[in-house]
Protein backbone atom coordinates (compact mmCIF):
# COMPACT_ATOMS: atom_id res chain seq x y z
CA UNK A 1 0.00 0.00 0.00
CA UNK A 2 0.98 3.36 -0.68
CA UNK A 3 1.40 6.31 1.58
CA UNK A 4 -0.11 9.30 -0.19
CA UNK A 5 -3.39 8.53 -1.63
CA UNK A 6 -4.72 11.00 -3.97
CA UNK A 7 -8.06 11.04 -6.13
CA UNK A 8 -7.83 14.23 -7.53
CA UNK A 9 -11.11 13.68 -9.89
CA UNK A 10 -14.06 13.13 -8.17
CA UNK A 11 -18.19 14.31 -8.36
CA UNK A 12 -20.52 15.94 -6.38
CA UNK A 13 -24.00 16.45 -6.81
CA UNK A 14 -23.70 19.26 -8.31
CA UNK A 15 -22.98 17.33 -11.20
CA UNK A 16 -25.78 16.39 -13.32
CA UNK A 17 -24.70 12.67 -12.79
CA UNK A 18 -23.00 12.90 -9.12
CA UNK A 19 -25.09 11.61 -6.62
CA UNK A 20 -23.67 12.37 -3.17
CA UNK A 21 -22.89 16.18 -1.35
CA UNK A 22 -19.28 17.04 -1.29
CA UNK A 23 -19.76 16.36 2.62
CA UNK A 24 -20.63 13.11 2.13
CA UNK A 25 -17.84 12.41 -0.57
CA UNK A 26 -15.49 13.74 1.59
CA UNK A 27 -16.31 11.68 5.01
CA UNK A 28 -16.19 8.20 2.60
CA UNK A 29 -12.65 9.67 1.61
CA UNK A 30 -11.40 9.74 4.89
CA UNK A 31 -12.66 6.61 5.84
CA UNK A 32 -10.71 4.96 2.95
CA UNK A 33 -7.45 6.64 4.11
CA UNK A 34 -7.05 9.34 1.19
CA UNK A 35 -4.82 12.29 2.01
CA UNK A 36 -6.22 14.19 -0.88
CA UNK A 37 -9.13 14.75 -3.37
CA UNK A 38 -10.14 17.31 -5.52
CA UNK A 39 -13.65 17.82 -6.20
CA UNK A 40 -14.14 18.50 -9.96
CA UNK A 41 -17.77 19.14 -10.83
CA UNK A 42 -19.15 18.82 -14.70
CA UNK A 43 -19.07 22.29 -16.36
CA UNK A 44 -19.90 21.99 -20.11
CA UNK A 45 -18.60 25.16 -22.06
CA UNK A 46 -20.29 24.70 -25.48
CA UNK A 47 -23.41 24.05 -23.50
CA UNK A 48 -22.59 26.84 -20.94
CA UNK A 49 -25.49 29.16 -21.35
CA UNK A 50 -27.78 26.55 -22.45
CA UNK A 51 -27.44 24.64 -19.45
CA UNK A 52 -27.02 27.49 -16.74
CA UNK A 53 -23.79 26.23 -15.77
CA UNK A 54 -22.98 29.13 -14.14
CA UNK A 55 -25.30 28.01 -11.49
CA UNK A 56 -23.73 24.67 -11.17
CA UNK A 57 -19.56 26.42 -11.15
CA UNK A 58 -21.22 28.97 -8.36
CA UNK A 59 -22.93 25.87 -6.15
CA UNK A 60 -20.01 23.55 -6.43
CA UNK A 61 -17.20 26.36 -5.80
CA UNK A 62 -19.22 27.21 -2.36
CA UNK A 63 -20.16 23.58 -1.62
CA UNK A 64 -16.55 22.67 -2.24
CA UNK A 65 -15.12 25.85 0.03
CA UNK A 66 -17.14 24.70 3.17
CA UNK A 67 -16.12 20.97 2.49
CA UNK A 68 -12.90 22.36 2.51
CA UNK A 69 -13.06 23.70 5.50
CA UNK A 70 -14.57 20.80 7.23
CA UNK A 71 -11.70 18.58 7.00
CA UNK A 72 -8.99 20.66 7.37
CA UNK A 73 -6.67 18.94 9.01
CA UNK A 74 -7.70 15.63 8.41
CA UNK A 75 -8.22 15.40 4.40
CA UNK A 76 -6.71 18.20 2.10
CA UNK A 77 -9.50 19.44 -0.21
CA UNK A 78 -8.75 20.76 -3.51
CA UNK A 79 -11.19 23.01 -5.33
CA UNK A 80 -11.35 21.91 -9.16
CA UNK A 81 -13.45 21.26 -11.87
CA UNK A 82 -13.74 19.57 -14.68
CA UNK A 83 -14.35 21.71 -17.58
CA UNK A 84 -15.33 19.78 -21.09
CA UNK A 85 -14.95 21.37 -24.31
CA UNK A 86 -13.32 24.72 -23.02
CA UNK A 87 -11.57 24.68 -26.74
CA UNK A 88 -15.14 25.16 -27.95
CA UNK A 89 -15.84 28.15 -26.58
CA UNK A 90 -12.94 29.78 -25.36
CA UNK A 91 -14.74 33.07 -24.34
CA UNK A 92 -16.40 30.99 -21.75
CA UNK A 93 -13.42 28.87 -20.90
CA UNK A 94 -11.18 31.88 -19.87
CA UNK A 95 -13.63 33.63 -17.95
CA UNK A 96 -14.47 30.67 -15.71
CA UNK A 97 -10.98 30.50 -15.27
CA UNK A 98 -10.34 33.78 -14.06
CA UNK A 99 -13.04 34.10 -12.10
CA UNK A 100 -13.40 30.83 -9.39
CA UNK A 101 -9.62 30.44 -7.51
CA UNK A 102 -9.34 26.93 -8.28
CA UNK A 103 -6.25 24.66 -7.91
CA UNK A 104 -6.85 22.34 -10.65
CA UNK A 105 -8.32 22.65 -14.07
CA UNK A 106 -9.36 19.18 -15.38
CA UNK A 107 -10.02 19.70 -19.18
CA UNK A 108 -12.12 16.71 -20.87
CA UNK A 109 -13.89 16.09 -24.09
CA UNK A 110 -16.69 14.35 -24.50
CA UNK A 111 -18.72 15.11 -27.64
CA UNK A 112 -17.50 16.58 -30.89
CA UNK A 113 -18.14 20.07 -32.12
CA UNK A 114 -22.06 20.75 -32.03
CA UNK A 115 -22.23 16.62 -31.51
CA UNK A 116 -23.59 14.35 -28.52
CA UNK A 117 -21.62 12.83 -25.67
CA UNK A 118 -19.53 9.86 -26.89
CA UNK A 119 -21.60 7.64 -24.68
CA UNK A 120 -24.71 8.67 -26.69
CA UNK A 121 -24.80 6.62 -30.34
CA UNK A 122 -25.45 3.06 -30.72
CA UNK A 123 -22.53 2.08 -32.19
CA UNK A 124 -24.19 -1.10 -33.78
CA UNK A 125 -24.69 1.28 -36.33
CA UNK A 126 -21.55 2.50 -36.89
CA UNK A 127 -19.08 0.73 -39.67
CA UNK A 128 -15.32 0.69 -39.40
CA UNK A 129 -15.09 4.19 -41.51
CA UNK A 130 -17.97 5.64 -39.50
CA UNK A 131 -16.27 5.07 -36.31
CA UNK A 132 -12.82 5.41 -37.31
CA UNK A 133 -13.48 8.85 -38.57
CA UNK A 134 -15.12 10.36 -35.47
CA UNK A 135 -12.12 9.01 -33.24
CA UNK A 136 -9.66 10.88 -36.40
CA UNK A 137 -11.58 13.66 -35.26
CA UNK A 138 -11.50 12.94 -31.37
CA UNK A 139 -7.73 13.50 -31.58
CA UNK A 140 -7.75 15.84 -33.75
CA UNK A 141 -10.04 18.02 -30.78
CA UNK A 142 -7.43 16.77 -28.48
CA UNK A 143 -4.22 18.47 -30.04
CA UNK A 144 -5.84 21.86 -30.21
CA UNK A 145 -7.70 21.24 -26.20
CA UNK A 146 -4.06 19.76 -24.97
CA UNK A 147 -2.42 22.78 -26.67
CA UNK A 148 -4.93 25.58 -24.59
CA UNK A 149 -2.37 27.26 -21.67
CA UNK A 150 -5.40 27.07 -18.75
CA UNK A 151 -5.63 23.20 -18.51
CA UNK A 152 -4.14 21.21 -15.46
CA UNK A 153 -4.96 18.02 -16.53
CA UNK A 154 -6.27 16.42 -19.76
CA UNK A 155 -8.92 14.42 -18.32
CA UNK A 156 -9.88 10.51 -19.65
CA UNK A 157 -8.05 10.48 -22.56
CA UNK A 158 -9.55 7.83 -25.10
CA UNK A 159 -13.15 8.55 -23.52
CA UNK A 160 -14.87 7.36 -26.67
CA UNK A 161 -13.42 3.68 -26.69
CA UNK A 162 -14.84 3.37 -23.14
CA UNK A 163 -18.34 2.84 -25.23
CA UNK A 164 -16.56 2.01 -28.56
CA UNK A 165 -14.50 -1.23 -27.56
CA UNK A 166 -16.28 -1.01 -23.72
CA UNK A 167 -20.02 -1.31 -24.14
CA UNK A 168 -20.10 -2.56 -27.60
CA UNK A 169 -16.92 -4.68 -27.43
CA UNK A 170 -15.75 -3.28 -31.28
CA UNK A 171 -12.20 -3.05 -32.04
CA UNK A 172 -10.33 -0.10 -32.43
CA UNK A 173 -6.47 -0.17 -34.37
CA UNK A 174 -5.37 2.31 -32.01
CA UNK A 175 -2.17 2.65 -34.38
CA UNK A 176 -4.38 4.69 -36.66
CA UNK A 177 -4.34 7.67 -34.42
CA UNK A 178 -0.45 7.17 -33.09
CA UNK A 179 0.63 10.57 -34.27
CA UNK A 180 -2.08 12.57 -33.63
CA UNK A 181 -1.98 10.58 -29.92
CA UNK A 182 1.92 11.97 -30.18
CA UNK A 183 0.94 15.26 -30.81
CA UNK A 184 -1.42 15.76 -27.72
CA UNK A 185 1.22 13.73 -25.27
CA UNK A 186 4.02 16.46 -26.63
CA UNK A 187 1.57 19.30 -26.23
CA UNK A 188 1.20 18.62 -22.40
CA UNK A 189 5.20 17.62 -22.11
CA UNK A 190 6.10 20.50 -23.37
CA UNK A 191 3.63 22.64 -21.31
CA UNK A 192 4.54 20.99 -18.44
CA UNK A 193 1.07 19.85 -17.94
CA UNK A 194 -0.08 16.67 -16.53
CA UNK A 195 -1.67 13.84 -18.05
CA UNK A 196 -4.63 11.97 -16.18
CA UNK A 197 -4.77 8.48 -15.37
CA UNK A 198 -8.54 7.76 -15.18
CA UNK A 199 -9.58 5.09 -13.09
CA UNK A 200 -13.00 4.60 -13.91
CA UNK A 201 -12.57 1.88 -17.06
CA UNK A 202 -11.70 -0.58 -14.41
CA UNK A 203 -15.17 -0.55 -12.83
CA UNK A 204 -16.75 -0.88 -16.22
CA UNK A 205 -16.81 -3.09 -19.57
CA UNK A 206 -13.69 -1.46 -20.98
CA UNK A 207 -11.21 -2.62 -18.06
CA UNK A 208 -8.95 -0.65 -18.45
CA UNK A 209 -7.46 2.83 -17.05
CA UNK A 210 -8.02 6.18 -19.86
CA UNK A 211 -5.71 6.00 -21.24
CA UNK A 212 -4.18 2.70 -20.79
CA UNK A 213 -0.23 1.61 -19.64
CA UNK A 214 0.98 2.08 -23.33
CA UNK A 215 -0.07 5.83 -23.70
CA UNK A 216 1.12 6.50 -19.88
CA UNK A 217 4.55 4.91 -21.19
CA UNK A 218 4.58 7.06 -24.52
CA UNK A 219 3.80 10.23 -22.27
CA UNK A 220 7.12 9.54 -20.40
CA UNK A 221 9.21 8.77 -23.47
CA UNK A 222 8.12 12.33 -24.99
CA UNK A 223 9.27 13.81 -21.47
CA UNK A 224 5.42 13.81 -19.78
CA UNK A 225 6.44 15.35 -16.21
CA UNK A 226 3.46 15.09 -14.33
CA UNK A 227 0.44 12.64 -13.92
CA UNK A 228 -2.52 12.53 -11.59
CA UNK A 229 -4.66 10.11 -10.95
CA UNK A 230 -8.34 10.20 -10.70
CA UNK A 231 -11.54 7.81 -9.59
CA UNK A 232 -14.41 9.59 -11.90
CA UNK A 233 -16.55 8.89 -8.60
CA UNK A 234 -19.81 9.67 -8.80
CA UNK A 235 -20.86 7.91 -5.70
CA UNK A 236 -19.07 8.21 -2.11
CA UNK A 237 -18.18 4.70 -2.15
CA UNK A 238 -15.91 4.73 -5.79
CA UNK A 239 -14.23 7.41 -4.10
CA UNK A 240 -10.48 6.43 -4.42
CA UNK A 241 -11.17 3.15 -6.69
CA UNK A 242 -8.52 2.21 -8.59
CA UNK A 243 -5.62 5.05 -7.47
CA UNK A 244 -3.39 2.83 -5.88
CA UNK A 245 -3.91 0.59 -9.89
CA UNK A 246 -3.13 3.95 -11.05
CA UNK A 247 0.11 4.41 -9.40
CA UNK A 248 1.16 1.28 -10.33
CA UNK A 249 1.15 1.95 -13.76
CA UNK A 250 2.47 5.72 -13.20
CA UNK A 251 5.25 3.60 -11.60
CA UNK A 252 5.81 1.04 -14.50
CA UNK A 253 6.17 3.81 -17.24
CA UNK A 254 8.91 5.64 -15.09
CA UNK A 255 7.21 8.00 -12.84
CA UNK A 256 8.17 8.12 -9.59
CA UNK A 257 5.77 10.85 -8.73
CA UNK A 258 2.28 11.50 -8.89
CA UNK A 259 1.42 15.06 -9.01
CA UNK A 260 -1.15 17.24 -6.34
CA UNK A 261 -2.53 20.75 -7.59
CA UNK A 262 -2.75 24.03 -5.48
CA UNK A 263 -3.71 26.87 -7.52
CA UNK A 264 -3.31 25.31 -10.49
CA UNK A 265 0.60 24.36 -9.38
CA UNK A 266 1.84 20.75 -9.79
CA UNK A 267 3.31 19.63 -6.53
CA UNK A 268 5.15 16.03 -7.14
CA UNK A 269 4.11 13.69 -4.45
CA UNK A 270 6.36 10.83 -4.75
CA UNK A 271 5.22 7.51 -4.89
CA UNK A 272 6.01 5.02 -1.85
ZN1 LIG B 1 -15.55 13.38 -18.08
ZN1 LIG C 1 -15.60 13.25 -14.49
Amino acid sequence: MYKNIMDLHVHTDNSFDGNHSAMRMCESAQDSGLRAIAFTDHVEADFFREHKYDRVAAQSYFDISKARSAFCGRLLVCQGIELGQATYDLEVSEELYAKYKYDILVASLHNLRGGLDFSAPDYDEFDDDAIDAMLQEYFDELIILSGWDKLDTLAHMTYPLRYICGKYGKKVDMSRYAEKIDATLKNLADNEKALEINTSGLRQKIGKTMPDETIVKRFKELGGKYITIGSDSHYAEDIGKGIVEGMDIALRCGFDSVALFQRHEAIPIKIE
